[in-house]
């Protein structure tokens, strides 16, 4: 896939592309270590039939992709997507190496993807193949081996098929720590559904206090748009809007809504909830996903989905600061142009990375039969977020300092956040002596 400049949407592209930009300011790596920092370390793919509710069987393909495990189990959770493809996962499981690193919890990256159509599935065919996906990946997942969690169209229902397969595979244990984002009465944490909009909303915090976006000191007053209302659109919304910010435009899958003198997220959910969609909220204007891109707004949050903001449409985006809370929504070209247009990107790998934190907390509290407090939980988790902002920045203005370009170019954000992770993982290697 490709945009209208020719540049590539495939995200697997994109992925490399980021990491090959940001080994350029990491200094001297070990010989051989780019290659294995770069490439999955194990990919299965599963073909299995389910008999749909109407009588017939049809075959699904699954696969899940454990990109790197030196600092610990896999981890990243299952997409179920009509357009989920290989590619699309393996970039998304090395997403998950780099965001587990710069969280700094002990995880390696994983993901995992079945190509359905949840919205034309009923509630027992998604069940059905839950099922039996798990029981096809076997024991390649487990506690301590690879973990996964929800993505986009799985929830905590599918978290908690996944838990019950594996544990009716393996009586007798405690399996709960097999899968995060369960729902609480089977182990899921408290905090886990808001985690990933309140880990955006902690990290933006972080940076606008430290003043790395110009012209912009804090959330309260500031003009916000948001693409995508799922888990993490919706949580965003609340949560920016309960700091003071006006929600300015929200989009889902069908389109848009835009109220330049701020929306009321509990009419924008009520809508939603009773419609399907943000389209046809009341009195206030209907706009394209494009458009809303191009809003005119201090914060653009894209929660949806990957590759949105492109060579194509970059130019246009007017909010001083992105907060990627999907998962590779910027593409390179995009990045290039946001740069120069003084534009700052706060990167997925740290923006999102709220969600494998709570779902580290998760696996801590099964491990250890707890159940934390949602305080503590929201407090660790401001925490951890506030650490990788830290440690972003100051890697920001080391290379920034030391960069004797002759071009002029500078680093980015995101350049930033994948040298920590590079760093640390390669710390890990090498003290492992991973070479025999
Ligand atoms: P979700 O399924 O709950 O919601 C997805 C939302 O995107 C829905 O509102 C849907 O209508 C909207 N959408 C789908 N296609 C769209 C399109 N073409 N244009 C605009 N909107 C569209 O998913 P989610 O869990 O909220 O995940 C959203 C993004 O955040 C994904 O990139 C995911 O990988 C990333 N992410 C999620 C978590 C998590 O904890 N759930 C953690 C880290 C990153």
């Amino acid at each position: 896939m490709k945009s209208s400049n020719e540049e590539s949407l495939d995200l697997l592209v994109v992925a490399r592309q980021q990491f090959d930009r940001a080994l350029e300011w990491a200094g001297e790596l070990k010989a051989g270590l780019v290659d294995y920092l770069k490439n999955p370390k194990r990919t299965i793919h599963v073909r299995f039939s389910i008999p749909l509710d109407d009588g017939s069987v049809r075959t699904f393909h699954g696969f899940r992709v454990l990109h790197n495990h030196a600092r610990g189990p896999g981890k990243g959770g299952i997409r179920y997507h009509p357009d989920v493809t290989e590619h699309e996962v393996a970039a998304l499981a090395a997403f998950m190496t780099w965001k587990t690193a710069i969280a700094d919890v002990p995880f390696g990256g994983a993901k995992g993807g079945v190509v359905c159509n949840p919205k034309e599935l009923s509630q027992a065919e998604l069940r059905r193949i839950t099922r039996r996906f798990v029981i096809e990946l076997g024991d390649s997942i487990g506690p301590h081996t690879d973990i996964p969690a929800p993505d986009v169209y799985t929830d905590s229902q599918t978290m908690a098929w996944i838990y019950d397969t594996y544990d009716v595979l393996h009586p007798g244990q405690n399996n709960h720590a097999v899968v995060t984002g369960k729902p609480i009465e089977l182990g899921g944490s408290l905090g886990r559904d808001e985690a990933t909009g309140r880990g955006c909303l902690n990290a933006t915090e972080r940076l606008l206090a430290a003043g790395m976006v110009p012209g912009l000191d804090g959330i309260d007053g500031a003009r916000v748009a948001i693409q995508g209302l799922g888990q993490v659109g919706a949580a965003a919304m609340r949560l920016c809007h309960g700091r003071g910010a006006k929600i300015v435009a929200v989009s889902d899958s069908r389109g848009g809504v835009a109220d330049p003198t701020g929306l009321d997220p509990d009419a924008v959910l009520a809508h939603k909830h009773e419609t399907g969609s943000v389209v046809g909220l009341p009195e206030v204007a209907t706009i394209t996903n494009d458009e809303l891109l191009a809003v005119d707004c201090d914060i653009l949050i894209p929660a949806a989905l990957e590759c949105v903001i492109n060579g194509d449409n970059a130019a246009s985006v007017k909010a001083r600061l992105v907060v990627e809370a999907a998962n590779g929504p910027t593409t390179p070209a995009a990045d290039d142009v946001l740069r120069d247009n003084d534009v700052v990107v706060l990167p997925d790998i740290v923006a999102n990375g709220g969600g494998v934190v709570v779902s580290y907390f998760e696996w801590v509290q099964n491990l250890e039969h707890q159940r934390w407090p949602l305080e503590l939980v929201e407090e660790r988790l401001k925490t951890k977020m506030e650490a990788a902002v830290d440690d972003m920045a100051a890697v920001y203005r080391e290379i920034l300092d030391g960069n004797d370009r002759e071009d002029g170019s500078a680093p980015t954000l995101r350049d930033a956040a994948l040298v920590v992770a590079i760093r640390r993982l390669s710390d890990v290697v090498l003290k492992r002596d991973i070479w025999m």
